[in-house]
């Protein structure tokens, strides 16, 4: 049985997170907040009637976040604040990756290796 913290994709997209780790919840919300297409009504593909869509559909939430210029502060800020709870199409991803993300994500910010490094934060 696959655990999921052994998916390599996963891990390649909480490791991409980490130059966001040091950046300021409230940095990365006014980030998000001015930035994110969905918004400012900018969603690029025409908004789903919620209902009918999979909480797996990666490729409609790919769909819908293409061409956002945030979607790693947007995916960074869900994972922070709502984290397991997660609902409905949030960077670029759909609620059911975000919920296993946000396993790895967790774990990897416990690590001590990841909570020292170098760098500055930039959002
Ligand atoms: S990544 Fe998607 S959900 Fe997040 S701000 Fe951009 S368009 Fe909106």
């Amino acid at each position: 049985m696959t655990h999921y913290d052994d998916n390599p994709e996963y891990g390649a997209m909480v490791a991409r997170l980490d130059r966001l780790q040091e950046v300021p919840t409230e940095v990365l919300n006014t980030t998000v907040v001015l930035n994110g297409l969905c918004l400012w009504g900018l969603w690029p593909a025409v908004e789903p009637d919620w209902e009918d869509c999979a909480p797996s559909d990666r490729a409609l939430a790919e769909r819908l976040c293409e061409g956002c210029p945030v979607t790693d502060q947007c995916l960074e800020l869900e994972l922070r604040t709502v984290g397991a709870s997660t609902t409905g199409v949030w960077g670029a991803l759909p609620e059911d990756d975000r919920r296993e993300l946000h396993r790895v994500w967790q774990r990897r910010r416990q690590q001590p290796s990841h909570n020292d490094q170098e760098g500055g934060a930039t959002p």
